[in-house]
């Protein structure tokens, strides 16, 4: 599990894949996605795996892997791990704790952080509710209207780590954004890593670039999330992460050079990134 905590600026790896293996191993696991487990091979990389399913669709001739990039890789059995860190039980209580309107205002907390940051409408409240899909009792609040989270939200998962849902920017959104994120993100001393959204339907709008060149800026160690991948058509899809993930490897630095692309409403890549989050904030030793 250790790849993730590899400098995200040691360079852009090529790593091949091992083949899922035979599944006949008996993961201690949520219920949840041990019935992910027990899928037909072609629909458990779909939901696992994304990119590496999307890869598939890729001509032999379409250069050299350009989303075979796998530096992020890990087995059925880490990712089930990482999932009852997700799980909320006795022991393991995943709450929400407060909401800050400044960064004085947060909760001061030595256990790693992670933000996530995404223009108003582009998925993140539902990715954060699917997230917390084996803690019902934490309410996250889905808008109807683009625009209404207007506070930083820090949510307690056990002892691990603390995850914030920072306010959308964009829509009626300008001051939070430059009062709350930009504030936070260059203070924030327990920060260990920023998900940046992007709606995979849309691309990169000039409001991401902003958020985006912040990062840059503040030389934050950022990932990007591909959002919605269910909407649209496997080729749509492929052309837009191939020219996403140029514009990582060629115009970023900070960012992770390994996209994940997530659906909320198919819960594609939600497994995957959950084992990301739990490992870089050390909570799978
Ligand atoms: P936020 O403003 O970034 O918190 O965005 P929301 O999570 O409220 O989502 C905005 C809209 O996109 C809502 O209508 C959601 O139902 C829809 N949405 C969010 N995620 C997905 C997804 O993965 N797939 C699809 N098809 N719709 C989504």
């Amino acid at each position: 599990m250790a790849a993730a905590r590899l400098s995200h600026r040691m360079g852009r790896l090529l790593e091949k894949a091992p083949a899922l293996g035979p599944r006949t191993r008996v993961y201690s696991t949520s219920p949840a996605f041990a019935e992910v487990l027990r899928l037909p091979q072609k629909q458990l990389t779909k939901v696992v795996y994304p990119l590496r399913e999307l890869g598939q669709h890729l001509a032999a001739d379409s250069g050299p892997g350009l989303i075979e990039q796998r530096l992020f890789d890990p087995s059925l059995e880490d990712i089930g791990r990482a999932e009852s860190i997700f799980e909320a039980t006795a022991r393991n209580r995943i709450e929400y704790l407060s909401s800050a309107v400044r960064l004085d205002h947060a909760p001061s907390l030595q256990q790693p952080e992670v933000c996530f940051i995404g223009r108003s409408n582009v998925g993140k409240s539902s990715l954060i509710k699917a997230l917390f899909s084996l803690a019902p009792d934490v309410e996250v609040r889905i808008s109807k209207k683009p625009g209404h989270t207007k506070k930083m939200n820090f949510f307690k998962v056990g002892k691990h780590f603390t995850l914030v849902d920072m306010p959308g920017y964009g829509y009626r959104a300008p001051e939070d954004f430059v009062d709350m994120v930009e504030t936070y993100l260059k203070e924030r001393n327990n920060l260990k890593r920023t998900f940046l959204l992007v709606d995979s339907v849309v691309g990169i709008t000039k409001l991401d670039n902003i958020a985006i060149e912040m990062c840059e800026e503040f030389a934050l160690p950022y990932v990007m999330i591909l959002t919605k991948i269910d909407k649209s058509s496997k080729g749509y899809l492929l052309k837009q992460v191939l020219q996403i993930q140029k514009f990582v490897n060629t115009q970023t630095q900070g960012c992770f050079p390994q996209l994940f692309p997530i659906s909320a409403v198919t819960n594609s890549g939600v497994h995957l990134l959950k084992c990301f989050i739990a490992d870089i904030t050390g909570s799978l030793k």
